[in-house]
C-alpha cells in the first residue's frame, strides 16, 4: 500500500502543530514535528542537541544534512507504514528534494499550506506560553490559564520559549519567507499544493483542512 504523507507548510506559528494533532487522531497517521525531535534531542543532550542548540537559539534552520538524518531514521519505523503527517519538514528545497529521493516514486504526497500574515504570527507567538510537561500551549492574552504560570492540563509550569521572543520571531519569519516559502512553488509544480486560511478561527482552519483531506484519501 501507497504510504499517505501529509507536508503541513506555513510560518512558525501558523497552528501547524495544533492541525497535526487534529489530523493525526481524524486519520490516525503519527505526527513527526523536527522541531519536537530537535528540542527532545536537546533535553537528552545527544549529539543532534548539542549541534542543533545555537541554530535554534537564534531561530535560524539547522543544516539540511542534520535535519534530513533524523528525520529519516524516525520515518523508517513501523508506525510510519501507512503514512505520517510532516510538520516542520521539509524546511528548504533541497530538504524536499532529499524526501522526493526517499519517497517520491512510492509515496502519495499532499503539502497543505497555512497562510497566515506576519503581523498575526508575531502577536501570536511573542504572547504564546507552552507547558514544559506537556508541551499544551496558552497565550497572555487569547487563551490565558486558569491561574497564571500553570497548566490547566497537568499542572506543569508554563514556559516561553527561547524562540518566541519578537526579536526571533522576526528572524524566523525572514528565515520562513527566504528558505521555505520557494516550497509553495516546489509542490505547486507537482500539483501537490492546497492553501488554507489560517488567520480564521482554529475551527474554520480545520475545516477547510479537512475538506482537502476528504479528496486526499478518496
Ligand atoms: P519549530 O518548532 O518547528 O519552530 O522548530 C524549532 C527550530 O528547530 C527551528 O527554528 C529550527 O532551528 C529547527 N528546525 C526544526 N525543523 C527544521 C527543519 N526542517 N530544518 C531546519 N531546522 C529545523
Amino acid at each position: 500500500m501507497q504510504p499517505n504523507v501529509i507536508i503541513l507548510l506555513g510560518p512558525p506559528g501558523a497552528g501547524k502543530g495544533t492541525q497535526a494533532v487534529h489530523i493525526s487522531e481524524q486519520y490516525d497517521l503519527p505526527q513527526i514535528s523536527t522541531g519536537n525531535l530537535f528540542r527532545e534531542n536537546l533535553r537528552q543532550n545527544t549529539p543532534i542537541g548539542q549541534k542543533a542548540k545555537a541554530y535554534m537559539d537564534k531561530g535560524e534552520l539547522a543544516p539540511d544534512e542534520i535535519v534530513v538524518e533524523m528525520l529519516f531514521n524516525r520515518i523508517q519505523k513501523d508506525d510510519c507504514q501507512n503514512g505520517y503527517i510532516l510538520d516542520g519538514f521539509p524546511r528548504t528545497i533541497p530538504q524536499a528534494e532529499a524526501l522526493d529521493r526517499r519517497i517520491g516514486d512510492e509515496a502519495h504526497i499532499v503539502a497543505i499550506s497555512i497562510e497566515v500574515p506576519d503581523e498575526m504570527i508575531v502577536e501570536r507567538l511573542s504572547g504564546r506560553l507552552v507547558c514544559e510537561e506537556c508541551g499544551t500551549p496558552f497565550h497572555r492574552t487569547n487563551l490565558p490559564p486558569k491561574k497564571e504560570g500553570i497548566c490547566d492540563r497537568c499542572g506543569g509550569h508554563l514556559v516561553q520559549r527561547a524562540d518566541d521572543s519578537e526579536k526571533v520571531v522576526r528572524d524566523r519569519l525572514t528565515v520562513y519567507h527566504t528558505q521555505t516559502e520557494p516550497l509553495k512553488g516546489y509542490y505547486e509544480k507537482q500539483e501537490k499544493l492546497v492553501l488554507v486560511n489560517g488567520a480564521v478561527n482554529k475551527e474554520k482552519t480545520v475545516a477547510e483542512i479537512d475538506q482537502t483531506l476528504e479528496k486526499f484519501f478518496r
